[in-house]
C-alpha cells in the first residue's frame, strides 16, 4: 500500500515536533518531507539566548541532527523555501525548482520579527534576533565594535542584552513603556528587574521612543522624538513578531492575524494544517513553545487517526514566561494584572529582594508573577492548568517558599503526581518518576531525551534534577553534560578514555571516540587540548590551533582589531627603567592609550598585530597573560615596608607568587592577590587565590570571583610561613586542574563540589597532597616563554603575524 505523503513546510520547533509526535504513534505509515527555509537542522531557537551569551555553542541547541532525519526516513530540504502551493492539485513548490505532491500538508512557518518602520532600519548594524544568523551577526559585531543598543524591554530584547554584554558591548535598551517586561510584569516586578539588570551593567531608556536610526551606510546611534540621541554601532530591534503568513494568503488559505485554524489545527483548506507562530487559534498567535507543542500533539493524533477512536481537540493554552538571565529569576503566567473580579496576595521583600503575586478569581489562581525567587511557579502554573480551587487554602500551601522553613523543604517533593514539572513540553512529576523507575534512568540528559523534560527553555533543570535525586536516592552531577554538541562523551569521559587509552593527539580523541563531526568545534577542541596537556605534561606537545584566537597570538585582541600588551610586572611593581621602556615602546608604535589595568599593570591598547613581535622585542620584558586560561597576575598591597598597618611582606610573597605560577594551563584565568593585613587592599576577598595577612600567619581564600557572578572568597585554611603557602597554593591549584571541567571557574568549581571535599583532598590525606604539590612541579618545569620564542623565530613571525586575517572564535 502507499504511504500517505506528509509535507512539512518550516524545519523549526512547532512543526518537527508535530513530525516527532507522529512518529511516536506512527512510525511507518507516512511518507514525510520537510521544507526548511534556513541552512540547519531542527534547532532550540529558545536557546539562542544562550549560545549569545556564552552558555552553549551553535552545535549545542540543535534538537534532530541530520541522522535523525535519515533514521526515520524524511526527506530534509534545507535552504530551499516553498514558494508556490497549489492547494488544488495538492502540490508544492520550492524555489530550487523541487515539486513535491502532498495528501497532508502542514505549514509551520513560524514569525518574521517585526522591524519598526523607521527612517534608517536598513542601514548596516540594524538587525532583529530571531535565528542562528542574527546570533552570528551580533556575536562578529562584538568584535568590532562596542556600543550595542537593544529597542525593546521585552524578554527577547532582555535575553539579547544580556548576550551583548557578555560580548563585552556596552548595552543600552530603549523601551517605549515606563517599566520593563510590560507584557508580563507589573510595575512593581519591573522596577526590581530594572535595578537587577542595572547592577550587572545594562542602561535603560524608558518611557522613550526611537523616531530615527542614524547613519550613513552603517548606523551610529539613534534618535528619540524628545530630540535626545544615542550613539550604537549595533541595533538591534527586539519589538515584537510578525506570523509568517505571505505564502498562505497567496495560497487562498485564510488568514487573519495568522492563518486561521479550528479545535483540530485545521485550516479552511482541506488536507492543509497550521501550527506554531503561523497559526491563529480561536484569535489568538501563540509565541512561546509550549502551546505550540500541545497544538502539534492534537494535530499528530489527527493525522494519526484510524477515524474510529475519540480525539482530543486544542481548546487553548495558558500561557507563561521566564526569563532566561541569570542572575534574574522572573516568571510570568496568565492574568497578572489585577482586575474588578480579581484580587490578589502579594509579598514584597526588600531584603530578600523578591516579590510575589498571586492573583486570584473565583477562587482559583488566575495568573502570577515571581521575582527573584520563583521555585513557586511549577506548582502555581499546575493549580492554574487545574483550577485548583484554593479557598480552603493557605498562603503556605499557595507558596510553599514562603512557609516557615519552607527554604529548607524540597518544593519538588511535595508536587503531586500530575503538576507538571517541565511547562514548555507539558511533562509531568508522575511522568517523570515513572521514566526514571521504569528505564534506569540516571542522568538529566537521559531524562530529557526519554521524556522530553527540559529540552526547550531548560528552566525546570534543577526540579528535574532534584526529582532525580529523591527518585534514585543518589547524588545527582549536574554536570553529566556532553562535553559539546560533537559527542556524547562528558568531560569525565574524555579524560577518563585518554588516560586508560593513552590518547595523544587532539584528533585522535575525537577519533577514538566516535565524534559526530571531524574538525570538532570551539568548544571540544580547546578542551581537549587542555586535557591532554594535563594528562601528560612532559609528553604532550600543546596544538596552538585549539586555542582560541588571543592564546594564539599571545596578545589580547580588541573591538577595532588591534591588540593590546601587558607587559609582566611581578607582583604589580615596576622600576624607572622599565617605565622608560614601556614610554619609549608607546611613543614608537604610536600607542592610542596607555592605561593601568584593574591588575595594576600597565596595558598599551590599540597595537597592529603585524608590530607585536617588535614590541616585545622592545620591551625586553615578558608580557602579561591578560587573556589566557592561566594566571593573570596577583594584585598586592603595600604590606609592612611603608603602610602602617601591615604586619606582612604581601609584595615579597605576590612576586613570589607570580614568578612560580606564571604560564600554567588552567581549566580557566585564575586571579591572585596578596594583602599584608585584613583590610585587604588587593583585594583578596574576590580572587581565585586570596592571600591576607594576620599577626604572624597567612590566611588563605579561595574560590572568589569579582566578575559577572560576584562570589565572595571562602577561607581554605590559615599557615604560619610562606613556603606553606606555596605548597597549599600548590596542592590547591593542581586540584582545580585535575577536577574542574575545561572552562570552569573556581567560584563555580567550589560551589559545585563543595570546599570541605577539597579540604579533604589536599589537607586529610597527606599522601595524596605531596602527589599533587610533585604533579604541579612537573607541569611548572614545562613552562616556556612564547613571547621570546616568536622574537627569536622569523618562521613563527611570519606564521602567525604576518599579512593573515584573524578570525576569533
Ligand atoms: C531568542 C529567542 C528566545 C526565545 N525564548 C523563548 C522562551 O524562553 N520560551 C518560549 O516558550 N519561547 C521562546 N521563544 C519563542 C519560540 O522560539 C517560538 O515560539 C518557536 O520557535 C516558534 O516555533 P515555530 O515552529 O512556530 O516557528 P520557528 O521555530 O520560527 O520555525 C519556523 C521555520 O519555518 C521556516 N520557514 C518559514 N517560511 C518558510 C517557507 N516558505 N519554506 C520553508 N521554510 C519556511 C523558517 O525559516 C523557520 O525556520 C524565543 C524565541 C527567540 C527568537
Ligand atoms: S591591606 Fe593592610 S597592609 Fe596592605 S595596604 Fe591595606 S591596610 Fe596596608
Amino acid at each position: 500500500m502507499r504511504q500517505e505523503r506528509i509535507v512539512l513546510i518550516g524545519n523549526g520547533m512547532a512543526g518537527i515536533r508535530t513530525i516527532e509526535e507522529i512518529l511516536k504513534l506512527e512510525k511507518n505509515r507516512f511518507h514525510i518531507t520537510v521544507f526548511g527555509e534556513e541552512q540547519h537542522p531542527n534547532y532550540n531557537r529558545i536557546l539562542l539566548s544562550s549560545v549569545l551569551q556564552g552558555d552553549a555553542g551553535v552545535d549545542d541547541i540543535v534538537l534532530n541532527e541530520y541522522s535523525w532525519y535519515e533514521d526515520n526516513g524524511i526527506d530534509l530540504f534545507t535552504g530551499d523555501p516553498i514558494i508556490k502551493i497549489d492547494t488544488k492539485k495538492q502540490v508544492v513548490y520550492s524555489r530550487s525548482g523541487l515539486k513535491k505532491p502532498y495528501d497532508h500538508l502542514l505549514l509551520a512557518t513560524g514569525s518574521n520579527p517585526f522591524m519598526l518602520p523607521l527612517p534608517g532600519v536598513e542601514k548596516e548594524g540594524v538587525i532583529a534576533f530571531r535565528n542562528i544568523g542574527d546570533c552570528e551577526t551580533m556575536m562578529e559585531a562584538a568584535e568590532t565594535y562596542k556600543k550595542a543598543a537593544v529597542i525593546g524591554g521585552g524578554l527577547l530584547g532582555l535575553e539579547a542584552a544580556r548576550g551583548l554584554l557578555n560580548l563585552n558591548m556596552d548595552v543600552d535598551v530603549i523601551h517605549i513603556a515606563d517599566h520593563l517586561m510590560d507584557r508580563q510584569l507589573d510595575s512593581d516586578a519591573g522596577k526590581m528587574l530594572k535595578a537587577e539588570l542595572e547592577q550587572q551593567g545594562m542602561r535603560f531608556h524608558l518611557n522613550k521612543q526611537t523616531v530615527k536610526i542614524n547613519g550613513r551606510k552603517r548606523v551610529t546611534g539613534l534618535t528619540f522624538s524628545d530630540q535626545s540621541s544615542l550613539k550604537a554601532d549595533l541595533v538591534v530591534m527586539a519589538v515584537g513578531i510578525q506570523p509568517n503568513v505571505g505564502l498562505a494568503k497567496q495560497s487562498g488559505i485564510k488568514v487573519d492575524r495568522a492563518i486561521v485554524v479550528n479545535d483540530c489545527m485545521e485550516t479552511n483548506v482541506s488536507n492543509v494544517y497550521a501550527v506554531g507562530e503561523c497559526a491563529e487559534h480561536r484569535g489568538i498567535v501563540y509565541g512561546l513553545v509550549a502551546p505550540l507543542y500541545e497544538q502539534g500533539k492534537i494535530l499528530a493524533s489527527r493525522l494519526c487517526s484510524t477515524g474510529k477512536e475519540e480525539l482530543p481537540v486544542y481548546e487553548g493554552s495558558i500561557v507563561y514566561t521566564k526569563l532566561k538571565v541569570s542572575g534574574a529569576e522572573v516568571f510570568s503566567a496568565g492574568q497578572f494584572i489585577d482586575g474588578e473580579e480579581t484580587k490578589s496576595i502579594r509579598i514584597h521583600d526588600d531584603f530578600e529582594n523578591t516579590f510575589k503575586k498571586v492573583v486570584i478569581r473565583d477562587n482559583c489562581v488566575v495568573g502570577a508573577v515571581l521575582f527573584g525567587d520563583t521555585s513557586d511557579s511549577s506548582r502555581l502554573l499546575s493549580m492554574m492548568r487545574s483550577k485548583t480551587d484554593i479557598s480552603q487554602m493557605s498562603k503556605a500551601s499557595l507558596l510553599p517558599s514562603e512557609a516557615e522553613g519552607g527554604q529548607g523543604e524540597s518544593l519538588v517533593a511535595a508536587m503531586e503526581d500530575g503538576d507538571t514539572v517541565c511547562g514548555c513540553n507539558g511533562v509531568t512529576k508522575g511522568e517523570i518518576v515513572c521514566a526514571i523507575k521504569d528505564q534506569g534512568l540516571t542522568t538529566v540528559n537521559e531524562i530529557k531525551q526519554c521524556t522530553n523534560a527540559s529540552r526547550s527553555c531548560g528552566g525546570c533543570k534543577p526540579e528535574v534534577t532534584e526529582l532525580l535525586a529523591l527518585t534514585t536516592g543518589e547524588e545527582v552531577s549536574t554536570v553529566a553534560e556532553p562535553l559539546c554538541g560533537c559527542t556524547t562523551h562528558t568531560h569525565e569521559d574524555v579524560v577518563a578514555a585518554i588516560k586508560e587509552m593513552g590518547l595523544s593527539y587532539v584528533r585522535e580523541v575525537m577519533n577514538v571516540l566516535g565524534w559526530h563531526s571531524e574538525a570538532g568545534c570551539s568548544k571540544c577542541r580547546p578542551a581537549l587540548n587542555y586535557y591532554l596537556g594535563l594528562v601528560s605534561p612532559l609528553q604532550y606537545k600543546d596544538d596552538p590551533n585549539s586555542r582560541f584566537v588571543n592564546e594564539r597570538l599571545h596578545a589580547n585582541i580588541q573591538n577595532d582589531g588591534t591588540f593590546s600588551v601587558v607587559p609582566r610586572m611581578y607582583g604589580g611593581v615596576t622600576n624607572p627603567s622599565q617605565l622608560r621602556k614601556i614610554a619609549d615602546v608607546a611613543d614608537k608604535y604610536n600607542v592610542p592609550l596607555v592605561k593601568v589595568t584593574g591588575g595594576q599593570r600597565i596595558d598599551l591598547l590599540g597595537i597592529e598585530k603585524e608590530h607585536l613581535p617588535n614590541v616585545w622585542k622592545d620591551l625586553g620584558m615578558r608580557s602579561g597573560y591578560a587573556y589566557g586560561k592561566t594566571l593573570r597576575t596577583v594584585k598586592t598591597c603595600v604590606g609592612k615596608d611603608f603602610c602602617r598597618f601591615g604586619t606582612q611582606d604581601s609584595i615579597g610573597l605576590g612576586i613570589t607568587i607570580e614568578k612560580k605560577y606564571e604560564g600554567l594551563n588552567t581549566p580557566h584565568k585564575v586571579k591572585m592577590a596578596v594583602s599584608a593585613c585584613p583590610r585587604n587592599c588587593a583585594e583578596s576577598g574576590i580572587k581565585d587565590v586570596g592571600i591576607v595577612g594576620v599577626e604572624g600567619a597567612w590566611e588563605i581564600y579561595v574560590g572568589g570571583n569579582g566578575g559577572v557572578d560576584l562570589r565572595s572568597a571562602e577561607l581554605l585554611c590559615k599557615v604560619q610561613t610562606s613556603e606553606e603557602v606555596l605548597e597549599t597554593i600548590s596542592a590547591f591549584l593542581q586540584y582545580y586542574r585535575e577536577q574542574a571541567t575545561y572552562l570552569e571557574r573556581t567560584s563555580h568549581w567550589i560551589t559545585r563540589v563543595g570546599l570541605d571535599s577539597i579540604k579533604q583532598a589536599i589537607f586529610d590525606d597527606g599522601i595524596g597532597r605531596d602527589a599533587l604539590i610533585e604533579r604541579m612541579e612537573i607541569a611548572l618545569s614545562m613552562h616556556e616563554d612564547p613571547w621570546s620564542e616568536i622574537v627569536d623565530s622569523d618562521e613563527k613571525k611570519t606564521e602567525l603575524f604576518k599579512n593573515k586575517s584573524v578570525i576569533a572564535h
